[in-house]
């Protein structure tokens, strides 16, 4: 069967909550990747994220805070595939069915740094990333490792153009503009009622979201 000549990107995480840094950058990689097929990136949060800690705010919260953060990005869709589908959210599984549905779509998975050093921690991670391109994200507080790691010098590209000549396997890393938030530090400046610092940290739809809801004043999640 032909596939596609585009390429969709999937961008995975908790989203407790969705913040800037997880906007800007994906802008970035889309923009600089236009030319390599790249028009779309859908999101998608995680129903139960392996190897890390229950999110605070509930499943339905986190998708309607990134369903809020996208609305006015027609490059960035988001799915509930994670959510609607019970148990811990395996990448190896979403993309197995996000192929049933869309059987010639050529897809490449977005993580920061942070998470693609993690890669060897992800369920049947060598058959995840044999099959499908990663773009990672320069990510502030992560400096690339010096060797890189045997798996990912072996597939290692350094152009969006060299992800069109295979269906996947391959890993590109990218230097976006530092973007120095991550949702714990969201988290724990609402939780000190530190508003002002968390307000330039969040799309001011996703601000609203959390007042309207009292998200994340008593509770980080991380104590
Ligand atoms: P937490 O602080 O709760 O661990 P997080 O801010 O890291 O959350 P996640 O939802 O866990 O957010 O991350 C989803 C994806 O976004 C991961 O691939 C992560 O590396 C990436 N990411 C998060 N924040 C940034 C950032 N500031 N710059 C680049 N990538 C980021």
């Amino acid at each position: 069967m032909p596939v596609d000549d585009s390429l969709c990107g999937l961008f995975g995480g908790t989203f407790d909550p969705i913040h800037r840094g997880h906007l800007a950058p994906l802008r970035e990689v889309q923009a600089r990747l236009q030319v390599a097929g790249l028009a779309r990136i859908i999101y998608l949060p995680a129903a139960r994220p392996p190897h890390r800690r229950q999110p605070v705010a509930s499943a339905p919260q986190r998708l309607a805070m990134t369903r809020i953060a996208v609305a006015d990005e027609p490059q960035f869709a988001v799915d509930d595939i994670e959510l609607s589908r019970p148990g811990d959210s395996y990448t190896v599984a979403t993309l197995a069915a996000l192929r049933q549905q869309n059987p010639r779509r050529r897809y490449a998975l977005i993580v920061g740094l942070d998470a693609l050093l993690a890669l060897e921690t992800w369920h049947r991670w060598q058959n995840l990333q044999r099959s499908v391109h990663i773009i990672a994200m320069a990510r502030p507080g992560w400096r690339l490792p010096k060797p890189l790691p045997s798996w990912w010098q072996a597939a290692r590209v350094e152009s969006g153009a060299e992800l069109r000549r295979t269906v996947g396997g391959k890993i590109l890393f990218m230097e976006t503009t530092p973007q120095p938030i991550s949702a714990t530090l969201v988290r724990a400046r609402l939780a000190a009622g530190e508003a002002e610092a968390v307000l330039p940290m969040l799309p001011s739809g996703v601000w609203d979201y959390i007042c309207a809801h009292n998200l994340y004043r008593n509770e980080t999640g991380d104590g």
